[in-house]
């Protein structure tokens, strides 16, 4: 396994990793519990939005959870404003952690107010994505062979800029960039056919970003768990 990136919500690495298994940790990102809010109970909305317009916002605001969790977490955000202006996440009063606090939710001019009950729960991506912690996505790494027929200028037509003269031969100098374009291909097959190969290794590059809920170490370890307590749920049927 290589690290290629790291940023506080997005990894990036490469290693070998079959492709269904890398499709089954992405798919069970939405198997994990993640916490949102569920229920509003609006008392007051003197804004321009309609009450659901709120809720619905008030939903997708990333809320962080916590790594333990569990089906039955629930906690209570209040919100009471009478201001003129824009009505920011960072206002709710609770205990939940709000993740991007400068998030709007409406906005009221003077003397106009906004109270409300917010319930957050834990839930799945599966239900509904304000649940969802994130995006995964994959992609091959391919293994590139350039033989003396190749004509050099294919140096310049690589919309990456990852082949490289050297020596008198063509090389790749960062295959990881590669996306299968496969404009050199074109370029060097019309001198002759096959002088550049281009094939895929076992290697996946993979990309995991975060919506702010879990970071995204979490996020991989909690899908793989949920995973294979499902393939032990399969395997304890199967007896
Ligand atoms: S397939 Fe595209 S990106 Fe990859 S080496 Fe060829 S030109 Fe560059």
């Amino acid at each position: 396994m290589k690290l290629i990136k790291k940023t506080d919500n997005k990894i990036v690495f490469q290693a070998e990793v079959e492709e269904s298994l890398a499709n089954a940790i992405r798919r069970y990102l939405n198997q994990i519990l993640v916490l949102a809010v569920d229920e509003v109970e609006i008392s007051k909305n003197d804004s321009p939005l309609y009450d659901e317009t709120v809720a619905h916002r008030i939903g997708l605001v990333p809320l962080q959870t916590s790594k333990a969790a569990g089906e039955k977490t629930t906690t209570e955000l209040k919100l009471s404003v009478k201001k003129e202006g824009i009505v920011y996440a960072k206002e709710f009063e609770g205990k939940a952690k709000i993740v991007y606090s400068e998030t709007p939710i409406t906005t009221l001019e003077k003397g106009q107010e906004l109270e409300l009950v917010a319930t957050a729960r834990t839930g799945k991506g599966e239900t509904h994505s304000k649940f969802a912690p994130g995006l995964m996505f994959y992609r091959n790494i391919f293994d590139i062979k350039i033989d003396g027929d190749c004509p050099k200028e294919v140096v310049d037509v690589c919309p990456k800029k990852i082949l490289e003269s050297k020596d008198g031969k063509i090389v790749a100098i960062d295959v990881s960039k590669c996306d299968l374009c496969e404009v050199c291909l074109e370029f060097c097959g019309k001198k002759k056919k096959d002088s550049i190969k281009i094939t895929p290794t076992k290697d996946l590059m993979i990309t995991i970003e975060s919506f702010g809920q879990l970071n995204t170490e979490d996020m991989i370890q909690k899908s793989i768990e949920v995973l294979k307590k499902d393939l032990a749920d399969v395997g304890k049927g199967l007896k």
